[in-house]
């Protein structure tokens, strides 16, 4: 069952700079697809367009949420992870990962809650207190994907949320991630300019390329046993 539909998709900036040029993809629920390619092929601008941050110049996409079926999807249950994680110095990792909960107003017992749950999930037990700047790099993107899980949604977009880390530190982070979707059952995009991180990730790989940014190629990844 699909739940995005990118229908013929076109962005132009200005009236002149073609960032997309009729892309279309179908993602089936639970998928985890990889977008790749150069800087500047279109990346960002079809994953502000997913998440509705931007309007299509011409095109459309549908989101099927699947509780409800053939109804569009509330922008609710839509989560994002960025390459920075953009967490509040000055509040606790326990208030920065309840902070959309608090915004809907719900209560601090019930936030608090699920943001221990969430923490737990991405290994980060016992750290609820500390403050941003007391964790690495590494953590403090975990801390920013625990955010992103609290509202429970249904389809997550990571934008090069690795892209700044060491090597190690992100290999652990692929194995986390996986974990989390393989529990979860989300269906994740993710964009980055790493073939192998997309190649080791995804069971679907749409490949970019600019001027005029298009679709060129998408491969399905069979599946395999990511431990061995
Ligand atoms: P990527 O994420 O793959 O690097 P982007 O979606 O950021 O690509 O950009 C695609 C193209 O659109 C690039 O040529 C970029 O310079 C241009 N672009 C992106 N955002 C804007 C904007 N707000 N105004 C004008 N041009 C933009
Ligand atoms: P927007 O919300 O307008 O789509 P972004 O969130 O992508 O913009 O912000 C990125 C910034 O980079 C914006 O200020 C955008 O105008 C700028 N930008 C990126 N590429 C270009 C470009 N080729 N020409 C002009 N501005 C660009």
């Amino acid at each position: 069952k699909s739940m995005l539909r990118i229908n013929n998709v076109s962005k132009i900036y200005n009236g002149s700079i073609t960032a997309l040029s009729e892309v279309s993809l179908d993602i089936p629920e639970g998928e985890f697809v990889s977008f790749v390619g150069p800087s500047g092929c279109g990346k960002s601008t079809i994953f502000k367009i997913i998440a509705g941050l931007s309007d299509p110049t011409s095109g459309k996409v549908e989101m099927i949420s699947p509780d409800k079926k053939e109804t569009v999807m509330d922008r609710n249950e839509v989560g994002f992870v960025f390459q920075h994680a953009t967490l509040l110095p000055w509040k606790s990792v326990l208030d920065n990962v309840s902070l959309p909960l608090e915004l809907k107003g719900v209560s601090k017992k019930e936030r608090h809650e699920r943001g221990k749950e969430v923490l737990e999930m991405v290994g980060l037990k016992g750290y609820e207190k500390a403050l941003p700047r007391q964790l690495s790099g590494g953590m403090q993107m975990r801390v920013s994907i625990a955010r992103s899980l609290i509202a429970k949604p249904k389809l997550l977009l990571m934008d090069e949320p690795f892209g700044a880390l060491d090597e190690m530190t992100r290999q652990n982070l692929h194995y986390e991630l996986l974990k989390i979707w393989e529990k979860t059952g989300m269906t994740v995009l993710f964009i980055t300019h790493n073939v192998f991180e997309s190649v080791f990730l995804s069971t679907k790989i749409a490949v970019m390329s600019a001027r005029p940014g298009r679709i060129t190629d998408v491969h399905e990844v069979p599946p395999y046993d990511r431990n061995e």
